[in-house]
């Protein structure tokens, strides 16, 4: 198998941290999967029985090499395309009520998912990638709408939003990425608890992987949590309601957890957060 891909490291998503697609190729290549970043496939023919897929720099590459131009051929069975959505909102009528959308079609909505005309809601995939393109997303806004649309006042929290990716290992997130946080103006502070640390991630054998909670270094407050490893995006639904709760490391350290459990990772990465690192 190999993957490509145009952006210069895999799940190249502003939501996903760097360490987690790192960690994730590397387990990949344990695999004997083969990566090829800031590439696209430029072509692909018969060739015999196989597919000949030919290469080429990634038009997101600011100033490609001589080695970036080179064509790159590979010999393969088969082809899976897995990039690209796009919006489907021409001719269901939404020009006639004047719904407003975005200059590719992907509908506006508030966070009350209200669309700018009244009684008009939108939810879901077709609100576009500025919003989460997610089926919990989708099932939340649609309570949201739903129970606005009867009177009640409801906004939907996008930091709160959690993402799981169904890769080995898993990867989930939820919050905001160092960047992201340093951008928003927080003194932020990063801590990495590694699996391996985990008796429980022993007994699975399944070590690979870490923890990080991005929190902020003034108040403690936890603003971002990225899981790559076992059970990743199971266990982010503990840090989802720690974001939803504004809880602190301090508080998610001193709260109990069972033993041995991945859960544990938390509590060992909070702790290492308010510098009594236990285990990790
Ligand atoms: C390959 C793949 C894997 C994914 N994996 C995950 C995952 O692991 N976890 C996750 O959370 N999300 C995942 N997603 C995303 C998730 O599927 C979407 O976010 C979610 O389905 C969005 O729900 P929706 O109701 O907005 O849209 P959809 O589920 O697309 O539903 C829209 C429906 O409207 C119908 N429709 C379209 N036009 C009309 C019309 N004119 N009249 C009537 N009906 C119409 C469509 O046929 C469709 O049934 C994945 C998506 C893909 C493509």
């Amino acid at each position: 198998v190999t993957v490509v891909e145009a952006l210069s490291r895999l799940l190249p998503l502003p939501s996903v941290d760097e360490d987690c697609s790192k960690i994730l190729q590397r387990e990949m290549k344990k695999r004997k999967i083969e990566f090829m970043v800031n590439k696209t496939v430029d072509r692909v023919e018969d060739h015999k029985k196989k597919l000949r897929v030919t290469l080429g720099p990634s038009p997101f590459l600011d100033k490609p090499s001589i080695r970036d131009k080179e064509p790159l051929v590979r010999e393969v069975d088969k082809v899976l395309v897995c990039i690209g959505r796009e919006p489907n909102t021409n001719g269901i009528g939404l020009e006639d009520l004047g719904v407003k959308r975005d200059e590719k079609g992907w509908i506006l909505a508030d966070e009350g998912m209200h669309t700018n005309i009244s009684g008009v809601y939108a939810i879901g995939d077709v609100l576009g990638p500025s919003k989460v393109m997610l089926a919990h997303i989708a099932s939340s806004e649609g309570m949201v709408a739903a129970e606005n649309a009867m009177g009640e006042k409801r906004t939907i929290n996008y930091d709160v939003a959690p993402g799981a990716i169904f890769t080995t290992p898993e990867i989930a997130n939820v919050g905001l990425t160092e960047e992201q946080a340093k951008s928003r103006g927080y003194g932020v502070r990063s801590d990495s608890v590694l699996f391996r640390n985990l008796g429980k991630a022993q007994v699975l054998g399944e070590i690979e992987g870490q923890a990080k909670i991005i929190s902020d270094m003034e108040t403690g407050k936890i603003l971002g949590v990225h899981l790559v490893g076992a059970h990743a995006t199971d266990l982010i639904a503990e840090a989802t309601l720690a974001l939803q709760m504004g809880c602190t490391v301090k508080a998610l350290a001193e709260t109990i957890h069972p033993h041995p459990t991945l859960a544990e990772v938390m509590m060992e990465t909070s702790f290492k957060a308010v510098g009594k690192s236990l285990h990790g």
